[in-house]
């Protein structure tokens, strides 16, 4: 994906116009971690798209719930930017305003973080594994991502260190915030696994174990 574009184009669209808008509530006790998980686009917008038609927006949304799953059997709260097949911004769709509004989301709710989950695409071919994005400026989200990279290593044995990304949502979640590249849809082997529930649920898995060692390093 193209970034940096949308977050020139950010300051041009209204940022507070979800200020009105209240989403649902999830009862958090106090002191206690509220995890904000990102399933990358969704609805009209299929993100990228794989050999064989595979969306980008199927993945990332399965692997988001198996993650969902694993958190909340270990009582850990968890906010979805979007509740299925669609976009996550009520109203209109314009693809800046999504993406604010899944920053917006998590900055409201006062959330411990933000996990966006996406799938990669790059015209060679070759590039493989999971990617980490951090937010540099924030060494929380540095630290978000070394605790998400080791499991997802793990689970792939393939390793690439996390990156560094003026990604719009990681900017303006105002939390604790990473993209996961969780592999490329353009790699026939990454496509495989990605494809796969029994992998989308390691994959899934892996996320969630990730964001529990970062909340156990806090001390959350
Ligand atoms: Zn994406």
């Amino acid at each position: 994906m193209r970034w940096r574009w949308l977050w020139a184009l950010a300051g041009l669209v209204g940022g507070w116009a979800f200020l009105g808008w209240h989403p649902p509530r999830v009862t958090v006790a106090a002191g206690r971690p509220l995890v904000v998980l990102d399933p990358g686009h969704g609805g009209i917008d299929p993100g990228a798209v794989g050999a064989g038609g595979v969306l980008e927006k199927t993945v990332n949304w399965e692997v988001t719930v198996a993650a969902a799953r694993v958190l909340g059997r270990r009582g850990v709260a968890v906010v979805l930017t979007r509740q299925g097949d669609t976009t996550a911004a009520p109203g209109p769709y314009l693809v800046v305003r999504d993406l604010r509004y899944r920053a917006f989301l998590a900055r409201h709710r006062g959330a411990t973080l933000l996990v966006s989950i996406h799938s990669n695409a790059e015209p060679s071919g070759r590039a493989v594994g999971p990617i980490v994005y951090y937010y540099a400026p924030s060494l929380a989200s540095r630290a978000l991502a070394d605790a998400l990279t080791a499991p997802l290593t793990a689970v792939t044995g393939i390793y690439h260190a996390p990156r560094p990304a003026r990604h719009l949502v990681l900017v303006e979640a105002g939390v604790p915030a990473v993209t996961v590249e969780l592999g490329f849809l353009t790699a026939a082997a990454d496509r495989a696994r990605l494809t796969s529930p029994t992998w989308q649920a390691r994959l899934g898995a892996a996320v969630a174990q990730g964001i529990l060692r970062y909340l156990a390093e806090r001390g959350g």
